[in-house]
Order: C-alpha cells, then structure tokens, then sequence
C-alpha cells in the first residue's frame, strides 16, 4: 500500500482563503479589521522567521500586524509592560508571545498575563480549561490543524481509536481534548507508557507529538491508519545545512499507513493558518460578533 499524502500546504491556502473571506465580510459589514500583535523576544533566527512570516500571512489575510521586538536582556518586567499594553490596545484583538523566550523569563508568568480573550495560543489555563470542560475557547492552533487535517480523510471521527502520543501544554493535550470533543476514543501515550509499539498498533488515527527524528515506525501503525506527524527536527546532512524530519519513520509509514501528512509540509504550514483564524474568532467575540464559521 502506499498512503495518501494529505498536502499541508492545500489545506493551509485554503483556510488562509477562508479568513481572508471572512476579514472582507467583517470589515465591510461591521467595520471591523482583526489585529494580531506578535512579540519576539530576542534575536533567535528561526523564531525571527516565523515571526516574520506570521506578519506577512495576517496582512495577505486583511489583518492587521504589530510587531514588538525587545532584546535578548529583555527583564519579565519589560515583557509583562509591552503584553500590559496590548491587552489595553483595542486594535488588538490577538496577542502572541513568541516561544521560548530567553531563560531570565518564566513563560508561564508571560501566558497568565495576556488577556484570556486575546489568547489567540490558547495557552493561557482559562483557554485549556475551556477546552477541557467542552466550552467553547481559543484552542491552540496546531491541533487545530491536526483535527483539520485528519477530517480531510475521516468525515467522522466518532468512534475511531486515536492515539497521541505526547502529552505536552502545546500539542498532545488540547490534540487529545479535540479528538475526544470529536467522539473518538482517545488514549494519551508519553514516554512512561508501557509497550508503545502495541499501542500506537491499535491506532485507527495516530498523532505523534514527541520531538525525537522518526521515532514511530511502520510496523508500529496499524494498516491503512492516518498518521499525523506533528514533529519537527532538523537532523545533520553531509552538506552541513540539515533538514527537517518528523517523528514518524516517513518512508516506512508510506507503505503501511492509509493516508500521513509529510514533513515538512503538513502540519507546520496550518499553524500560522489557525493562528489567523484564533484572531478573527477572537475579534468577533471582543465586538460581540457570533463566532466565524471558518
Ligand atoms: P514536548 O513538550 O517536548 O513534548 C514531547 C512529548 O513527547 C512529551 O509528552 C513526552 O513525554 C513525549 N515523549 C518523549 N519521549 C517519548 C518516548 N520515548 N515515548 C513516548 N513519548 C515520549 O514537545 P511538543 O512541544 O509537544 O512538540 C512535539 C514535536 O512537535 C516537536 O518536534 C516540535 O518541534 C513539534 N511541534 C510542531 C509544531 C508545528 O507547527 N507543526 C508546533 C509545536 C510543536 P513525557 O511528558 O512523559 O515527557
């Protein structure tokens, strides 16, 4: 067998387009222009790109983009003043402090200080909390994209057994907590959990959120399963530059499973999708707006 590929970057422009739809309406009918303030703290190259490339994609969609950039000796004061003062601004309906922040900074002080409303993260305890209890939140924007992606195979979740592995604030837990919202039957594994091979095996939708290069292999997945490979690592190349891998061993999960998502582009590319959607949801519920359809 060889599995369906489910294309990140389709599903991206496609949700891309749906925000850009949706700002049109929401400024035309309401006058109202959603704003996602994005603040880097320090100068790491990758977090600088992602940064740039988050404010590029909120101004292709309509939006509004502010950046603030504060140097790597930046102190938790100067950060809580600059996330004091756009929790205060009206402009700014979403608020994203980029991750990891230099060491002298406690990132939980920093997430309890935004604004839940403008917590377009979802990281923010009320938002997990929300989640957790089925009310509806901001919810964080790769599993968003996971559950996206996995209903571009499974019309219905209801009733699959879904195994994540990986428990993290970020990624495993709210995974989990959408895919139980969803009805499936869903077990969180981590790296306590005995026998994972068997587990992942019984996997009709597999979610490996772990951090370590081709981790899950093909004869851990069930035949004809949909795999969703949230990871991300960059592993040496003999010409030095590296090059990004997931977690799952890819070309074995390509004869076993029934359709995966590739590394890169899959999952990465609909965060900053869901990114743009969290700020227009967060926008409308600041003017009182039912909650967009996107
Ligand atoms: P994390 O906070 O480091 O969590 C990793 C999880 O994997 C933990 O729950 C850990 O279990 C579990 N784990 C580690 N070793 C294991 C093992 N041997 N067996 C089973 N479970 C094991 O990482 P994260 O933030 O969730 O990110 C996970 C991956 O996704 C990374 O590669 C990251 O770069 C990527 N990522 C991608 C996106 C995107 O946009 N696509 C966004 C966020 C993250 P314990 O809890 O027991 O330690």
């Amino acid at each position: 067998m060889t599995a369906r590929l489910i294309d990140g970057k389709t599903a991206a422009e496609a949700v891309r387009a749906g925000v850009a739809a949706e700002v049109a309406r929401l400024s035309a009918a309401h006058g109202l222009i959603p704003g996602l303030a994005v603040v880097l703290v320090g100068d790491d190259p990758a977090s600088a790109a992602y940064v740039r490339s988050k404010g590029k994609q909120t101004v292709a969609a309509g939006m509004r983009s502010f950046e603030h950039r504060l140097p790597a000796t930046a102190t938790q004061d100067e950060v809580l003043a600059v996330v004091a003062k756009l929790n205060a601004d009206p402009t700014v309906h979403g608020i994203l402090v980029q991750l990891p922040v230099p060491k002298q900074i406690d990132p939980h002080a920093v997430i309890l200080a935004i604004d839940p409303m403008k917590d377009v993260d979802g990281l923010h305890p009320l938002s997990a909390g929300l989640l957790a209890s089925g009310l509806p939140g901001l919810v964080p924007c790769t599993p968003l994209g996971c559950l996206y992606m996995a209903k571009t195979v499974h019309a219905s979740l209801a009733g699959l057994e879904a195994v994540v592995v990986g428990r993290s604030n970020l990624v495993g837990k709210p995974v989990a907590q959408l895919l139980l919202r969803e009805n499936a039957t869903v077990t969180i594994a981590h790296s306590q959990t005995r026998d994972l091979p068997s587990v992942c095996r019984r996997a009709d939708l597999l979610v490996a959120a772990v951090g370590k290069p081709g981790f899950i292999r093909g004869d851990w997945i069930k035949p004809g399963a949909t795999v969703i490979d949230v990871g991300i690592n960059r592993v040496p190349t003999q010409d030095g530059k590296g090059r990004l891998v997931g977690d799952v061993a890819f070309d074995e999960a390509l004869q076993v499973a029934g359709a995966v998502t590739p590394v890169p582009g899959g999952v990465g590319l609909m965060t900053v999708a869901f990114l743009l959607v969290n700020t227009v949801r967060a926008a409308c519920a600041a003017a009182g707006l039912p909650a967009p359809t996107i």
